[in-house]
């Protein structure tokens, strides 16, 4: 089994996870992988139900973490610890999260869509009343929305978490996502992060939502090849210790017949390519 850096990971600094860092780096360990990135999420105006929810305290997460990173770094650590962001992408938030990206001191940043609008997918208010076709057409325009409007972190996360929620709330099959209905939207998104060297991500947290394939799923990472993108990250979204590297006994072996050879970690927003 290779032994991949799992780059999508949330501590209790995230408002939907209570898990100390210490014990996700923890699991980690146990699990022996080479690294992990700490991404805890940053949304701001999140139109959600407790105000501020994820609005990340950016300069006690950074003092914390970069305690930690000096521990770590004095045990010479075989888990080696990095930290990043996964920042929701709104278009009016673009300035204040470019000021913000310039003057942060991490080494990766993900560019998640969350809020599509104003609603957030996760809630099953977002699929009522309309044909599920719109619903993830909206979400994919949404992506190209924020493409436009902010792009300068490295990877694109979860392209197809809408089709997380709408198979929990319709099914798998009703909630099915082919390619085919979105092509057009989608290869201009592909078209977009290729031209300007963003990574596109692979998300084995589908798995824990009970999908069979990542986000985005094999048809999609199928296209994003014959559009010419070879740049991706993997990452398990890990909100309790349990979930750290989900799916990775087998994600390799998955993505290789797809023509994936390498994958990248980031320092300091460098892509660093290691083999699968
Ligand atoms: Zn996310
Ligand atoms: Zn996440």
């Amino acid at each position: 089994m290779t032994k991949l850096w799992d780059t999508h990971m949330h501590t209790a600094f995230s408002g939907d996870c209570d898990i100390p860092p210490e014990v996700m780096l923890n699991r980690a360990k146990e699990l022996g992988l080479p690294g992990i990135i700490f991404t805890d999420h940053l949304d701001w105006d999140y139109p959600g139900e407790i105000p501020g929810e994820f609005d990340l305290g950016i300069e006690d997460y950074l003092l914390y973490m970069g305690k930690l990173l000096e521990m770590e770094a004095a045990s010479s650590p075989t888990t080696e610890l990095r930290i990043g962001l996964e920042l929701g992408l709104q278009p009016h938030l673009a300035l204040r999260h470019k000021d913000l990206l310039e003057k942060l001191p991490i080494d990766y940043c993900i560019g998640s869509v969350h809020t599509v609008h104003k609603r957030d997918p996760y809630y099953p208010t977002y699929f009522e009343g309309r044909d599920v076709k719109d619903a993830y057409k909206e979400y994919f325009e949404c992506v190209l929305e924020n493409l436009d409007a902010f792009s300068a972190f490295d990877s694109l996360g979860h392209l197809d978490y809408v089709v997380r929620y709408g198979k929990r709330v319709l099914g798998d099959d009703k909630g099915a996502c082919n390619l085919a209905d979105y092509k057009e939207i989608v290869e201009a998104i592909f078209k977009f992060i290729i031209k300007n060297d963003i990574a596109l991500e692979v998300n084995t947290g589908a798995y824990r939502h009970g999908l069979t394939e990542p986000n985005p799923s094999f048809e999609f990472l199928k296209f994003y090849r014959q559009c010419g993108g070879n740049l991706i990250t993997i990452g398990a979204d890990a909100h309790h210790p349990e979930h750290v590297g989900l799916h990775y006994e087998k994600i390799a072996e998955e993505l290789t017949p797809l023509g994936f050879k390498e994958y990248a970690i980031y320092k300091q927003h460098k892509a660093e390519m290691i083999g699968l």
